[in-house]
């Protein structure tokens, strides 16, 4: 079902720089956009669900940045790429949505679920740790029961933590490192 809309609009409430700090940030293409919706027609996640492709990125345009960036719509686009490859003016909506999610967690709009995601990763250096029945398929597959990546390798381990460290990652999502960790 579609969002109820905002009656007034503010000017003063809008960030006129908006669109031009998403072009900057990756979504070059942005201003392109002739709101034509044919990725909105186009976009499977909003067959099932109230995401459009097309009003997420007028609102852009608009300079609605707080109510995109914190719109939880943002991370229903599955980056199927269906829209980039289909919208007539080139506007790579894809590459838009991306550049917002950036924009969005740099903001400190990041979901619950992203951020234990994102958690495991820097723990274990995979968002998808290996666990008690992937190791016993993989012995089952003939495989060794650890991969040969962080999980078995330390180094390689202390390697991605201290990149994301230097990067800032840990403190983006609010990581706790355990004792000795830091
Ligand atoms: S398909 Fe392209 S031009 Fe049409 S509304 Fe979507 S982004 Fe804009
Ligand atoms: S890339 Fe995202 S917005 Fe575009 S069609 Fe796929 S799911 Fe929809």
């Amino acid at each position: 079902m579609a969002k109820p809309q905002k009656n007034i609009i503010r000017l003063d409430e809008l960030d006129m720089d908006f669109a031009e700090a998403v072009a900057k940030a990756g979504g070059e293409k942005i201003n392109l956009c002739i709101q034509c919706g044919t990725c909105t027609a186009s976009c499977p996640s909003g067959r099932r669900t109230a995401f459009r492709t097309r009003q997420l990125i007028r609102r852009a345009m608009l300079g609605f940045r707080d109510e995109v960036l914190s719109d939880k719509d943002l991370w229903l686009c599955t980056t199927c790429f269906t829209c980039l490859e289909r919208c007539p003016r080139g506007v790579d909506p894809t590459d838009v949505i991306i550049a917002l999610r950036n924009m969005a967690v740099e903001a400190g709009y990041m979901l619950d679920q992203h951020k234990r995601v994102s958690g495991y990763f820097v723990k274990y250096g995979h968002a998808v740790p290996i666990n008690e029945e992937n190791r016993k398929r993989r012995v089952s597959l003939g495989l060794s029961e650890i991969p040969p990546t962080t999980h078995k390798h330390k180094k390689a381990l202390d390697e991605v933590q201290g990149i994301l460290k230097k990067m800032g990652f840990d403190k983006l999502i609010g990581f706790k490192w355990e004792k000795g960790e830091e």
